[in-house]
């Protein structure tokens, strides 16, 4: 499978395959989630990981029903951008060896995959507005308002205890 299903010609074009790369991003994040719980001894971090995956599991749905709507196969195309950010948390998972230090370190690969989903959701809903999807931009929203509350969540565990903790 390559990079992309077919060209890429029109927006219209683009936003199926952006549509296709995260919900190929949000399956290797569902299946990334069980590691990050087991790795979190911080049980506020494990439970915001818990939540999360219970999340991402709905967010896949969503991307599916948006999939139907749109009137496109549903299919994934690989993610580059994704596959990285997961490779590197699992190297820094295995490299840290301070406990404290380690969640502080899970947790910064957290963010950085929820602010990859922050942009391209964001993305994804201004391309469905300007094709006249207001109904598929209304279903990506809600999956928005959840990257986006998961990410405040984990500011603020960094802020209050984390990395408090690993200093
Ligand atoms: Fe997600
Ligand atoms: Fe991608
Ligand atoms: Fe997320």
């Amino acid at each position: 499978m390559g990079l992309f299903s077919k060209p890429i010609k029109t927006l219209d074009d683009l936003f199926v395959h952006l549509l296709q790369d995260i919900y190929y991003a949000e399956h290797q994040i569902a299946k990334a989630l069980p590691t990050m719980i087991e790795g979190a001894s911080n049980t506020q971090l494990r439970e915001a990981f818990q939540s999360h995956l219970q999340e991402t599991q709905g967010q896949i749905s969503r991307l599916e029903e948006v999939f139907r709507m749109h009137g496109v196969e549903v299919q994934g195309v690989t993610c580059e951008a994704i596959d990285g950010i997961l490779k590197e948390a699992r190297h820094v998972m295995s490299d840290v060896g301070d406990p404290d230090v380690l969640q502080a370190a899970m947790l910064a690969s957290a963010q950085a995959v929820e602010h990859y989903e922050i942009a391209r959701y964001g993305t994804m809903i201004a391309l469905a507005r300007q094709l006249g999807r207001r109904d598929c931009a209304s279903v990506l929203e809600q999956t928005l308002a959840e990257e986006k509350a998961t990410d405040e969540k984990l500011s603020r565990l960094a802020t209050s205890s984390i990395n408090r903790e690993a200093a």
